[in-house]
């Protein structure tokens, strides 16, 4: 089937879900509030389950090109001892992630698109009956076969058309993100201290990505994020100390971490499909939110690509979609708490035996547990010949 789709929101789960549609023959229109398209100015892991979707796409060889694929990096203690061991060859097995900034990922998806797909200042105050938003304030109304909800976490679609799903709620952690330049051979790394996390993921041209989370009450702001990144993890393993110096004071991002900890339960109301945040924003600690929005992308073009019917594809994209994502953000939940969660030293020094103990093989089909998805094959893009 072909049709038309508005996609609201373009951040990385709508411009995947656009890029999908579009190849598989929909006419597409993808309506973003703010006055450019882009992303902040961090980094990202996509993981190998959405690099196959973005392979799906053929658009894994760019991100591959403009990010780094490296294997995943092990685990620490905030002194750098290894918590578990996998070799090279295990972790090879496991699949490897790239590491990329933001801005150049959705850059790759955004060069899928023709420029005619793309329309920015367009706030989308209603999508029942007819599409409706404000453009420089003047109302413009579009009609659609399907309307795709990538509105972020905030979404406002989700709150009219699906009033009883309670609002995000802050996860108890704070986050700092920020790239760096960083001269020298870096593995991917996450260390765990009590209360406190780092993770540094070397990106392309010489630049790092590095975030931290701690526990903290929300709504907290420092007046130099930078020296309370240092007051946290100052003094950790190599390479910390030295990336934080060669941190440009003011470019450190911090945001509170906000998830719907109690997601809709159908991510379909007749036309309209919420997609990536929308649907199920998650706690990062398992480094899978845009990767699950990518992913959703890919599902939703194949349903709507193999389906007779709208109505027929959304309830298959709702079927694959729905546990799946509700899985992972729980385990994301989880991840956190027994990560930088937990702050009693009793409690870090039992986790930290526990996950040295842990047969390889069993830490090994840990981490494969989601990123060892393949995507659902994509119909042929429409040929030149046949424009629809
Ligand atoms: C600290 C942190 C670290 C993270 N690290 C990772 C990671 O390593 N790997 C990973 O996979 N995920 C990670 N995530 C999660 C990831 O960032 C999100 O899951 C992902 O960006 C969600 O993409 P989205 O397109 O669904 O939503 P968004 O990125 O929120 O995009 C929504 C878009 O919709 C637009 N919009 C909103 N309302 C309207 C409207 N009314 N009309 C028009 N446009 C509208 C917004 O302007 C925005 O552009 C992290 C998150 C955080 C907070």
């Amino acid at each position: 089937m072909r049709g038309t789709a508005v996609v609201v929101g373009g951040g990385l789960g709508g411009l995947t879900a656009a890029v999908a549609l579009h190849r598989v023959g929909w006419r597409v229109t993808v309506l973003e509030r703010a006055p450019e398209f882009g992303e902040v100015g961090a980094g990202i892991g996509v993981m190998p389950n959405a690099l196959r979707a973005l392979d799906a796409l053929g658009l894994g060889e760019a991100v591959r090109h403009d990010g780094t694929p490296r294997l995943p990096g092990g685990v620490r203690d905030h002194r750098g001892r290894a918590l578990g061991h996998l070799d090279a060859a295990e972790l090879e097995r496991a699949g490897r992630l790239v590491a990329i900034h933001r801005a150049d990922l959705h850059r790759v998806l955004r060069s899928a698109l023709p420029a005619e797909c793309l329309v920015t200042s367009a706030d989308v105050v209603e999508v029942v009956p007819r599409v409706r938003y404000l453009a420089d304030g003047d109302p413009v109304e579009l009609e659609a076969d399907l309307v795709v909800a990538a509105d972020g976490i905030g979404s406002r679609v989700r709150s009219r058309l699906w009033p009883e799903v309670p609002a995000p709620v802050y996860s108890g952690t704070t986050a700092w993100r920020a790239v760096t330049d960083h001269t020298g051979d870096l593995e991917i790394g996450q260390y765990l201290g009590p209360g406190t996390e780092f993770g540094v993921l070397p990106l392309a041209a010489g630049r790092v990505y590095w975030y931290a989370a701690t526990l903290s009450a929300p709504g907290l702001r420092a007046p130099d994020e930078l020296a309370e990144v240092v007051r946290l993890c100052g003094d950790w393993a190599d390479p910390i100390p030295a990336l934080l110096a060669g941190t440009p004071g003011g470019s450190v991002l911090r945001h509170d971490v906000h998830e719907l900890a109690a997601p809709p339960s159908t991510y379909v109301h007749g036309r309209v499909a919420l997609l990536g945040d929308s649907a199920h924003a998650m706690t990062p600690f398992l480094g899978q939110g845009a990767c699950q929005a990518i992913e959703d992308g890919v599902v939703l073009a194949a349903a709507c690509a193999d389906a007779d019917t709208v109505a027929a594809a959304l309830t298959r994209y709702d079927r694959e979609r729905g546990p799946r994502t509700r899985s992972v953000a729980r385990a994301s939940r989880l991840m956190g708490r027994v990560g930088h969660g937990l702050r009693h030293p009793a409690a870090v020094a039992v986790r930290n035996a526990l996950m040295r103990s842990v047969p390889t093989g069993v830490a090994l089909s840990g981490m494969t547990r989601f990123s060892a998805w393949t995507p659902p094959a994509l119909a042929a893009p429409p040929s030149p010949d046949r424009p629809v």
